[in-house]
């Protein structure tokens, strides 16, 4: 068995991975034969169930199901899930995990190494707990990539002999990036992304739930009760209804006893696109922002876009289209679909790092997404300023990047130079993010403004950072690695979280099918009243009853059963 480079994205409602065969990229189906594996975990005792049937269980089992939480890498974030508690990064490496299964299993072979992507605008820090994810997943990862490069990288592989100036939108579940690149003879280069960590396709079913609560106080006079349950059945109808909206200018949302401060509801609203995509508007100004500034750091013009791609779930909104169309004055393309774009591209770069000759042909290159610098103080008009952002590395740099500046003693007799790395746009420390305190010592004793240390940032490829600092007088260099940082794990605490990972158990991939049906069955059958109700609680019945008979046959055959109910019934929850 030889190993296999597999390309992860990691996404924040949906994760998929793909591999290049043959010169050809294809995402690997999951153990439900899906392409799509939701972002969610769900723990069950000492069990551990991950993609769809934890994302149905979010509805019946809200407090031991985590969904979203890529949107707290590199925060002190926990999640209690059945009384354990997780950290984003050991949610997510559950998550790659499964898909390290998925993939061994469907091609036969052991994965060898990934390539991971992560949004253009993840810092330091959500980088860094990316990086942990990985390790905590046992996964082999050199690389991570930006979302929008492999998207870039997707299209530059249907696109070699062309010539392009092109935009890359990314609105996923949780992020928004922009990048502005050129693809010329097979090399992609970055010019700028840009991009924003806080926005994304949730942030429309938030603005929909609001509405919703809005509608109940204003027309019933009540308020959602503080259940999880009523929440989380209330948001999925939201972004059930947020999709339906994607394809017909109207709908109806509809949750049927839904709990509120006068008692069970049975809430109905209809509902427009055009009236939602007023309630959107903020959204859609917000993105305005990042665009503008990835198109200045680019020195372009929006007319100057030959294509603008529209990757990122998110895209599907058709007011995201006409926005794109507005601004660049042209139809965005969407030739790949866009859920799969990310993984094909992380699945090109593993095929070129694996030195793959189909697609050798092909390079991309990378930029600084932003500003890194640090903390100094300067002497104006006799007082000392501190907090000072002085940058080193700054944003749209072409990485690999290595950069050095001097940074002189300030008083008498200074022997140590303390080094605050931040991260941001700001003059102003404060404003920025802090990713990493160092300290330098052994600075020769001298007058104000004698001594110098040469502080160097090394950025590499993964967008992560080395610092080392030279004092110019003694030559004497310090290296640093962040280690301050939030969800920073030492070496031990590493090795505790793998140990205590390893001690759940995950469900087997043959008994998945089943899991999910059930998962899925349970969800909807919560949603539904009446005769359709019966119906699904008979087919319920009678797929549990096959389990029980161990009789494999009768159990695929009740499962079928079971799904076609679900279909027909049509009101089901979310892939
Ligand atoms: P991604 O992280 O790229 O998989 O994007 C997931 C986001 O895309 C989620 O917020 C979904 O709600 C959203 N999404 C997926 N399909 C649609 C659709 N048909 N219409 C609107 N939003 C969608």
């Amino acid at each position: 068995m030889s190993g296999v480079h597999v390309g992860i994205d990691l996404g924040t409602t949906y994760s998929l991975v793909a591999v290049v065969q043959n010169g050809e990229p294809k995402v690997i189906p999951n153990a439900l034969g899906e392409l799509l594996t939701p972002s969610a975990v769900n723990v069950d005792g000492d069990r551990v169930l991950v993609g769809r049937a934890a994302r149905a269980r979010a509805l019946t089992h809200p407090e031991a199901t985590a969904v979203s939480f890529k949107r707290d890498m590199g925060t002190d974030r926990k999640y209690e899930l059945s009384g354990r508690t997780f950290t984003p990064e050991e949610l997510s490496a559950l998550v790659l995990a499964e898909l390290k299964r998925d993939a061994e299993a469907a091609l036969g072979a052991e994965v060898e190494e990934a390539v991971v992507t992560v949004p253009a605008y993840f810092g330091e820090l959500q980088r860094r707990a990316t990086r942990h994810a990985c390790d905590l997943a046992g996964l082999h990862v050199e690389r991570i990539i930006n979302e929008p490069t492999a998207a870039a990288l997707a299209y530059g592989l249907h696109h070699r002999a062309s010539e392009l100036r092109a935009v890359v939108l990314d609105l996923g579940g949780g992020t928004f990036d922009v990048t502005a690149l050129e693809i010329m003879e097979g090399v992609i280069e970055i010019q700028a992304s840009a991009g924003d960590t806080r926005l994304g396709g949730e942030d429309f079913v938030d603005a929909m739930i609001e509405h919703c609560l809005e509608w109940l106080a204003t027309e019933r006079g009540t308020e959602l009760a503080d259940d999880a349950v009523g929440r989380a059945r209330l948001r999925e109808a939201c972004e059930l209804a947020k999709r339906r909206l994607s394809d017909a200018s109207e709908t109806r949302l509809a949750v049927s006893g839904l709990p509120t401060s006068k008692g069970k509801l049975d809430f109905e609203l209809p509902l427009s696109r055009a009236r939602l995509e007023e309630r959107f508007q903020p959204l859609l100004d917000r993105m305005l922002a990042p665009i503008e500034r990835a198109l200045r750091d680019a020195g372009r013009r929006a007319s100057d876009a030959q294509e603008v791609l529209l990757v990122g779930g998110a895209t599907r909104m058709p007011c995201i289209a006409s926005l794109a169309a507005k601004l660049f004055g042209r139809l965005p393309l969407r030739s790949l679909p866009p859920d799969e774009a990310v993984a094909i591209g992380a699945a090109v770069q593993a095929a070129l790092k694996a030195g793959d000759s189909a697609v050798a042909d092909l390079v991309a290159t990378d930029v600084a997404p932003f500003t890194l610098g640090i903390a100094t103080a300067q002497k104006l008009h006799d007082s000392l300023v501190q907090g000072i952002f002085s940058p080193i590395i700054e944003r749209g740099t072409v990485l690999p990047a290595s950069r050095v500046e001097r940074f002189c003693t300030i008083s008498n007799a200074q022997t140590r130079l303390k080094l605050e790395v931040f991260q941001g746009e700001h003059a102003r420390c404060e404003k920025n993010q802090r990713i990493g305190d160092f300290e330098v010592r052994g600075i020769p004793s001298g007058p104000a403004g004698t001594e110098a240390v040469d502080v160097r940032f090394s950025y590499d490829m993964n967008g992560v950072l080395d610092v080392d600092a030279t004092i110019v007088s003694t030559n004497e260099a310090h290296t640093f690695t962040i280690e301050r940082s939030a969800g920073r794990l030492s070496r031990r605490e590493l090795e505790a979280a793998r140990a205590r990972l390893a001690r759940l158990k995950f469900h087997p991939r043959e008994a998945l099918p089943n899991v999910t049906a059930i998962s899925r069955a349970d969800a909807l059958y919560a949603e539904l009243v009446g005769h359709e109700r019966a119906q699904l609680g008979h087919a319920l019945a009678v797929f549990r009853a096959a389990l029980e008979s161990q009789d494999p046959k009768l159990i695929a055959q009740q499962r079928e059963a079971l799904l076609a109910v679900l279909l027909a019934l049509g009101r089901e929850a979310l892939k």
